[in-house]
């Protein structure tokens, strides 16, 4: 049978990427009735250092968030990643198993360190991907619904389930399946079409967060970089116009209209009356989750129990797959 696991990191307040690219479809997957298992991943969101007291608080807002969303802490499997020590045990047998060749390909520790000295970047920002693979596969999942961004480190995933099967002669970790589908797998940044929508980037006006009220939203969207030009006729004219393209893809995953839809609807609209309407849209659709994340936020203790009761529930999952992982490799267990 199937099994869904998929985390995002409380390194911020969640944004519209987040969300379309994926809690929205999250939801969805839990609601097809599938076994689904979703992580606030603190231990990924430390790999940058965050101040202690806001970590645990963006940790609660993540998992109000979830849940403001749709997910269901009864169906679904809601906890944070360092409650359940099976992420930190399986990570360190995959860094032995990952090459120093592999981690050096990975474009996400490029990208967060462009411009910086990545000498003094954290190991763990380093071994991100291999703790990634572990959360996935202390759980055995197989689906992993995630944005574009994160196709490499599945592949990443893959190869070290494969290398770690060969290595010992069995059968033993799945191969995943990345889940990377909609009209917004990669939103972009408001100010730049070239960059991705990222919580952690430092300007505001960037993104659009899930706690943003309905004035935020509109003047975000209305400061949004544009080109002159009016919308195209087709599809096809938003090649090279990554600003137009984005805000298009935002609008159709917003509605559940394909681009091609939008486009028909919208030909020739100037970005003077596409803006407002896309402004509209996005606070009808993010409104009510932030009026319920709010309403969450009011009893953290209760978010907490919910955690709590998830992390139980995970480690029953990942405690007989580290254990069978264990004997593989030959590490005693006598107790
Ligand atoms: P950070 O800047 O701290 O890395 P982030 O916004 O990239 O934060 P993550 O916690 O790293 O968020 O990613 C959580 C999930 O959201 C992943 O599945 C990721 O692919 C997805 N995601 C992140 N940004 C976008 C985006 N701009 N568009 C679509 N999906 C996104
Ligand atoms: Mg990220």
């Amino acid at each position: 049978t199937p099994r869904i696991f998929s985390g995002i990191q409380p390194s911020g307040g969640l944004t519209l990427g987040n969300y379309l690219g994926a809690l929205k479809r999250f939801v969805e997957k839990q609601d097809e009735g599938i076994e689904t298992i979703y992580c606030l991943v603190d231990m990924h969101a430390i790999t940058v250092w965050q101040d202690p007291e806001r970590l645990r608080q963006q940790t609660r807002e993540g998992a109000a968030a979830f849940i403001a969303a749709g997910i269901d802490p009864a169906r679904s499997i809601l906890f944070n990643q360092s409650q359940v020590s099976a992420h930190a045990e399986l990570a360190w047998i995959f860094n032995c198993v990952a090459r120093l060749g592999w981690m050096n390909r990975m474009t996400q520790f490029k990208d967060k360190t462009a411009g910086k000295n990545a000498e003094a970047a954290s190991l763990g920002l380093y071994a991100y991907p291999s703790l990634m693979a572990a959360d996935i596969m202390a759980y055995h999942a197989t689906m992993v619904p995630v944005g574009e961004d994160q196709k490499q480190h599945l592949e990443l995933t893959r190869d070290i389930a494969i290398k770690f099967n060969n290595d010992y002669g069995v059968d033993f970790f799945p191969v995943v399946e990345p889940l990377i589908e909609g009209a917004a797998t990669r939103v972009m940044s408001l100010r730049d079409g070239t960059k991705k929508m990222s919580k952690s980037d430092p300007s505001d006006q960037s993104r659009i967060n899930l706690t943003d009220d309905a004035d935020m939203i509109a003047a975000k969207i209305r400061k949004a970089k544009t080109d002159p030009e009016p919308l195209p006729g087709s599809v096809d004219g938003l090649r090279d116009r990554p600003e137009a393209k984005n805000l298009v893809n935002i609008y159709a995953a917003l509605s559940g209209q394909t681009v091609a839809e939008v486009i028909a609807e919208n030909a020739g609209a100037q970005f003077g009356s596409f803006k407002p309407k896309l402004a509209d849209l996005a606070v009808a659709k993010l409104s009510p989750i932030t009026v319920e994340m709010n309403r969450l936020m009011k009893d953290p203790a209760e978010i907490d129990r919910i955690l709590g009761n998830g992390a139980d529930r995970a480690e029953a999952i990942a405690r007989p797959i580290l254990e069978r992982t264990k004997d593989i490799v030959g590490m005693i267990r006598s107790r």
